[in-house]
């Protein structure tokens, strides 16, 4: 079954890509695999998904563990970072997407820099400005930007975004386009802009409009594993 998915997911990403004439390679699918069994990882990597997602730093932490011996696999952090649990994902995952305030930027900075590395990050922007949800606002991300730029063991790749919950993608189709936007004038203003090409938008119900609008990665977990048994 994740065969399967995977594979409708590829076509439908394949197709959204042609109607807007981006190459295909110029989106990753991330498969987000939180709270599902390392069985039904294993059945995704057999089908060729190497790039994996997971929300809670022990669990990402822990599954990188586990399939520690496979090096081509990638895991990224997605979900809400706490402080304490930085130390689980600086060094394990390629890339943390959540980073939503400038306080959590420069811990991570101070983590990578004691583990002399550094790390590729995102910033997330709450760009439909839910009061639920994590990430910038576009003002203070602005007011804030020289002071992340300057810090020195994380790389700013791009920006992150959870659209609003919607049965119609059209819907989020506006606030994609403001996050391809931002993303253009905050690489035009940043001073060391070279790495910033990531725009990480799009889940199960909106990809193919994420991707219409300028997505690079896309996350998704329900259309690949199914329904989750606790909504996370
Ligand atoms: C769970 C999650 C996803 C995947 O959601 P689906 O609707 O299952 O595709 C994507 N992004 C984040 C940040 C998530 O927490």
């Amino acid at each position: 079954m994740i065969k399967e998915n995977l594979q409708a997911v590829q076509t439908n990403i394949y197709a959204a890509c042609k109607a807007v004439g981006r190459p295909v390679d110029s989106v990753t699918l991330i498969a987000v695999s939180k709270t599902k069994p390392p069985e039904m990882i294993s059945e995704a990597i057999a089908a060729g998904q190497l790039v994996f997602g997971e929300n809670k730093p022990q669990e990402l932490r822990d599954k990188y563990e586990l399939f520690a011996e496979k090096k081509e696999l990638q895991w990224h952090m997605i979900g809400n970072l706490q402080k304490n649990k930085i130390k689980y994902v600086v060094g394990t995952a390629v890339l943390i997407h959540s980073v939503d305030s400038l306080e959590l930027a420069r811990a991570i900075s101070e983590e990578a820099e004691k583990k002399h590395l550094v790390c590729d990050i995102l910033l997330e922007v709450n760009i439909a400005n839910e009061p639920t949800k994590h990430g910038f606002q576009e003002e203070i991300l602005w007011n804030q930007l020289p002071e992340l730029e300057q810090l020195p063991h994380i790389r700013l790749r791009g920006l992150m975004t959870v659209a609003p919950y919607t049965e119609n993608p059209e819907e989020n189709r506006h606030y994609f386009a403001k996050m391809k936007q931002l993303l253009i004038d905050i690489k035009s203003k940043t001073h060391d802009n070279s790495y910033m090409d990531i725009l990480s938008m799009g889940m199960t119900s909106d990809y193919q409009v994420a991707i219409e609008e300028g997505a690079t990665m896309v996350r998704v977990g329900t259309g690949i594993f199914g329904e989750r048994t606790y909504p996370l």
